[in-house]
């Protein structure tokens, strides 16, 4: 990563360059070293593709900073009706590519931004499939037919089998390789934030957003989803011994920019 040359002064970013900034990273545009932005102070943004959806569409992570311990932040899981969370996911890259002195030393961010690309080309919520992403992880509570996001029990919502869905596989296998501190989800809507306790607690101190109170071991759901998420991906990674946060925005559209990076940015402190 670059970081300021020394000696030269830090430039100063306009509005209105800023706003373009913006406006280009919301389409998925790579901005280091984008035409008209000063590049010093800029983090270098480097991409993979994670694999390729049902429909063909390469699932990308956008890594911004270059410590050793990785941080992973999920939007548009659950596709278009979760639009906002993608833009969130976007927004929040591109502020920490503006501002890399807000990465805490020894902190990478990766950011998948399209977790469900083929759900937000169709509007949808499910993979290709018709299989819920969030209900077909290989956990003790899977099932096959599953509650949807309304509370409505779904034949087959859940997969046929445990990971039977590609892209669950190769999300998988990308996160046991990577090992991450923690995977920061994004979803909409329900003004909540679940996962690991410290995290979950700091992530809901600094973005308000409620944060339910904890249950005796063993003793599962949440007090404010209406129904049962089973075989998700935050019970999974919690038995990876994998730390996450799992965030619901308060609505279908507003990225809740603000408040969700001062969660995100309390988050990153507690790891160091
Ligand atoms: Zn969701």
């Amino acid at each position: 990563m670059c970081g300021h040359a020394s000696g030269v002064t830090p430039p100063r970013f306009s509005r209105r360059r800023m706003l373009q900034a913006l406006a280009g990273g919301v389409g998925g545009v790579l901005l280091a070293g984008a035409a008209g932005l000063p590049r010093a102070a800029r983090a270098e943004m480097t991409s993979e593709t994670l694999g390729l959806s049902q429909g063909g569409i390469p699932v990308s992570v956008f890594w911004v900073g270059s410590g050793a311990r990785a941080v992973v932040v999920q939007g548009a899981f659950h596709g278009g009706p979760e639009i906002n969370t993608s833009y969130l996911a976007f927004r929040l890259r591109d502020y920490f590519a503006a501002n890399p002195d807000q990465i805490p030393a020894g902190l990478r961010l990766g950011f998948i931004p399209e977790a469900n690309p083929d759900g937000i080309a169709l509007d949808s919520r499910q993979y290709l499939s018709g299989v819920d992403p969030n209900r077909n992880w290989d956990t003790p509570d899977w099932q096959s037919d599953a509650y949807d996001s309304n509370g409505v029990l779904r034949r087959g919502l859940g997969g046929p089998y445990p990971m039977s869905e590609p892209e669950t596989r190769w999300l998988a296998e990308w996160l046991l390789a990577l090992r991450p501190e923690a995977v920061v989800q994004y979803h909409s809507r329900g003004g909540f934030v679940l996962g690991s306790r410290e995290l979950g607690e700091r992530y809901s101190a600094a973005s308000g957003y409620v944060l339910p109170p904890a249950r005796p071991p063993g003793q599962q759901g949440t007090g404010l989803l209406p129904y049962r998420a089973t075989g998700s991906l935050g019970r999974w990674l919690g038995l990876q011994g994998i730390p996450s946060v799992f965030v619901e925005l308060s609505n279908y559209s507003d990225p809740e920019f603000s408040r969700n990076l001062a969660g995100l940015l309390a988050v990153l402190r507690a790891l160091v």
